[in-house]
């Protein structure tokens, strides 16, 4: 569910933290700190990027400088879902900057350069999307320079006009000269949300509560008060004495953000209609998760895991955490926070100019409503849709990302490349040295070629075979996938008998059937084309018989045909080698993509020295086939996959996600089946052929934040961490509750099971 639209105008400000520094170095030297991180801070970015994480729809508002701080800070508010149209950027300043250097203790003194903030102007924002939104945050009017007093008061009126709620808080600590500039403002908001220290040194008062009073009687509805350890105070005008909300007890990393954060809970509590206490108890959970972690946008993940961690705080927190999470639609709050506004204004429009809306196998329309169709990015083992949603990818493009998401080694790769040049008039030098590597690495390849699909790789490995053999007959496995030519496609739409006719078939692991298809092809028979292991799409998976694929190479040998592999979605994530090289089977042939370039659009046929002469009579070739970019990100991403072991990598954490979903399983009492390689996992339950149970599964896992497919094999990445098995397995856990409920609920088609 969406909280609502909120507009964060004011201060956009680029973080620099580092730590833990105890002390500058004197002269020239240099302290070796843990981290260093840039993140989207100040009283706008830093509260719009927390309520976005919370469920809100944030659109920025503020001044930026032209330069690449500001490219940093929008893509930091991107990445979590904030719509930064409206930013402006001024040129020929600099965006407005902290650099951070975070004691060991948690203190954090700041040096900072003003930058752009100030220069925001009345006619730079927009004020139907102000008066269309439910809350304005106004975040640092002391900050905003000629605004404050030349037109902030417009656009508040806006907000008031259209029925937003307007929050205002404080940048700076102030003095009692700020009172003047900020009355106008804080007489008409509904919430003020300053710290102690910054009521207290407006006002001039030693007293917070003193200092609330006067707020309150220069016509402000409502101020909530952070004190840090203290809590928080709230109080209404004419509500009596301010309630006091206890902070949450954290082992604090660095309090920087905890303000915004604490605004970003208390203004999603606004969102929900939670009552003014209940709101400053979320405003402190969101404080006190800010904490844990470095950096304004660290430690809140959800609004789920916000009221989770509010409900394990303590009794008072936990009857807050019920009321809010009944507000927010469900009884635990789980699930909660999650958004597809934007998705389904995307499908509608696709609706209007893409056949069907979308179509491939990415297409979601056979999938549970709750799958996102558009993605918006992703960072390691995480990915988010379009409205900001958050997940564990286990789908990992459905294949081609082995490394993680924005491989850091492969991305600089082929941005270095595209620097130089992409589509060109002829390939880079990048093309020998990717066909090299590929030769040294793939035991079977003696030579290497290029397209771009692997249905491209497929095709160019049968026309090959049978540009070398003179022959016709490919045998491929019934319901394997090779690709979605005429001659493969799944689905008969617009294909005539003659592109199939020179198709035969066998089982998958039955070398009778082969060498029956192989008597029926006679000498005519070209090549046996065949994956890794048995993968088709919706069927328990099945290992490769090392016997079967022996039986399949020699067969070959005595017809004269070739044998092809289809690596394409195995390529890379079982064996560097090619996926057959531990049974000891080389294929003459195989067919190479997905995972070859960490995602970049690249294909490779390999072929072995008796294929050679055959390969260069072909005529294939493509507009995109000899560009650059994919070829430098393929060779970062074979170095980066034997640097960092990575499938060993992969396959721990294959194993350890399949151990967790068997223990899972079991504890639900569900009899399921976990085939394939740890790295490349399928998951069905006993007896659900129709894959509603799978469906069930999936939708909840995704609810729950893991990516995961009802009728397709799942994938993992390197990238993946402990921490994201942990989180893929708490989705995993609730969906195979889900599950158990369907089955009790015996709803009228489950009923067979
Ligand atoms: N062969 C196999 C085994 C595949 O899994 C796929 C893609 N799923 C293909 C061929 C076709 O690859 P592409 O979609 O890149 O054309």
């Amino acid at each position: 569910m969406s909280l609502g639209q909120v507009v964060a105008l004011g201060a956009h400000i680029l973080d620099v933290l580092g730590r833990p520094v105890e002390s500058i170095p004197p002269g020239q030297g240099s302290a070796r700190l843990a981290q260093i991180r840039a993140t989207a801070a100040g009283t706008a970015a830093g509260t719009a990027v927390d309520l976005a994480k919370l469920g809100a729809e944030v659109y920025a508002v503020g001044a930026v400088g032209d330069d690449l701080l500001a490219d940093l800070l929008e893509s930091a508010m991107r990445l979590h879902g904030v719509d930064t149209g409206g930013l402006v950027r001024v040129p020929g300043t600099q965006t407005s900057a902290t650099i951070l250097p975070i004691r060991s203790n948690g203190e954090r003194p700041a040096l900072h350069v003003p930058g752009a903030t100030p220069l925001l102007r009345l006619e730079d924002i927009d004020l139907a999307r102000v008066a269309s939104a439910r809350v304005l945050m106004v975040g640092a009017p002391d900050a905003l320079g000629w605004l404050t007093e030349h037109g902030l008061a417009d656009v508040v009126a806006a907000a008031k006009a259209g029925g937003a709620m307007v929050v205002v808080d404080v940048l700076r600590q102030g003095s009692p000269r700020d009172l003047g500039r900020l009355r106008g403002v804080l007489a008409e908001a509904d919430w003020f949300l300053p710290n102690g220290e910054q009521i207290c040194a407006i006002t001039g008062r030693p007293d917070p509560v003193q200092a609330i009073n006067d707020v309150l009687d220069l016509g402000t509805a409502g101020v909530a008060v952070t004190l840090g350890a203290d809590g928080a105070l709230v109080a209404t005008r004419g509500g009596g004495e301010p309630t006091r909300v206890p902070a949450i007890d954290v082992a604090v990393v660095d309090t920087t953000g905890c303000g915004d954060a604490f605004n970003a809970g208390m203004i999603a509590g606004l969102l929900l209609r939670a009552d003014d206490a209940d709101c400053a108890w979320l405003g402190v959970a969101c404080g006190a998760l800010a904490a844990t972690g470095l950096g304004s946008d660290a430690g809140i993940t959800d609004l789920r895991q916000a009221l989770e961690f509010l409900r394990d705080s303590g009794p008072r927190g936990s009857e807050a955490a019920g009321r809010l999470a009944a507000l927010a639609g469900s009884e635990t709050g789980a699930g909660a926070g999650r958004r597809r506004a934007a998705d389904r204004a995307l499908r509608e429009r696709a609706l209007a100019v893409i056949p069907g809306g979308m179509y491939g196998h990415q297409a979601v329309g056979g999938l549970p409503a709750d799958y996102p169709q558009f993605m918006r990015g992703g960072q390691g083992a995480r990915v988010w849709d379009v409205d900001g949603n958050e997940y564990v990818d286990l789908m990992c493009a459905y294949g081609p990302v082995v490394l993680g998401h924005q491989h850091r080694a492969v991305d600089a790769a082929a941005r270095a490349q595209a620097a130089l040049g992409d589509s060109q008039n002829g390939p880079g030098a990048v093309m020998v040295e990717l066909a090299e590597l590929l030769v040294a690495t793939v035991r079977h390849a003696d030579w290497a070629m290029f397209a771009k699909n692997g249905t491209d790789a497929t095709t160019m490995c049968c026309t090959i075979a049978r540009a070398a053999t003179a022959r016709t007959k490919i045998l491929v496995a019934r319901g394997a996938y090779h690709g979605a030519l005429p001659w493969c496609t799944p689905r008969l739409a617009g294909v005539t008998w003659a592109d199939r006719s020179n198709l035969g078939h066998y089982e998958y692991n039955d070398l009778e059937s082969a060498r029956a298809a192989a008597v029926e092809a006679g000498d005519d028979l070209a090549a046996v084309l065949v994956s890794p292991f048995r993968h088709d799409a919706g069927f328990d998976q099945e290992l490769v018989d090392p016997a079967f694929a022996r039986g399949l190479r020699e067969l070959c040998d005595r017809a004269g045909a070739a044998l092809i592999l289809d690596d394409v979605r195995c390529g890379f994530r079982l064996h560097l080698g090619g996926s057959w090289e531990p049974i000891g089977v080389e294929p003459d042939l195989s067919a190479w993509s997905k995972a070859i370039a960490n995602g970049h659009p690249l294909a490779a046929v390999l072929g072995s020295d008796g294929f050679r002469r055959a390969a260069g009579e072909v005529f294939v070739t493509g507009s995109f086939w000899f560009s650059a970019v994919p070829m430098a990100a393929a060779i970062a991403t074979i170095g980066a996959l034997r640097d960092e072991d990575a499938i060993a990598a992969m396959e721990r954490t294959g194993l350890a996600l399949r151990d967790g979903i068997a223990a899972q399983a079991a504890a639900h009492a569900l009899e399921v089946n976990y085939t394939g390689p740890p790295q490349m996992p399928y998951l069905t339950f006993a007896g659900d052929r129709g894959h509603e149970l799978a469906s069930v599964f999936a939708a909840e896992a995704v609810r729950r934040g893991a990516f995961v497919h009802p009728r397709h094999n799942w994938f993992v990445s390197a990238a993946m961490t402990d921490d994201d098995v942990a989180a893929a397995l708490a989705a995993t856990d609730a969906a195979f509750a889900a599950v158990r409920r369907a089955r009790a609920e015996g709803s009228a088609h489950l009923a067979h099971l």
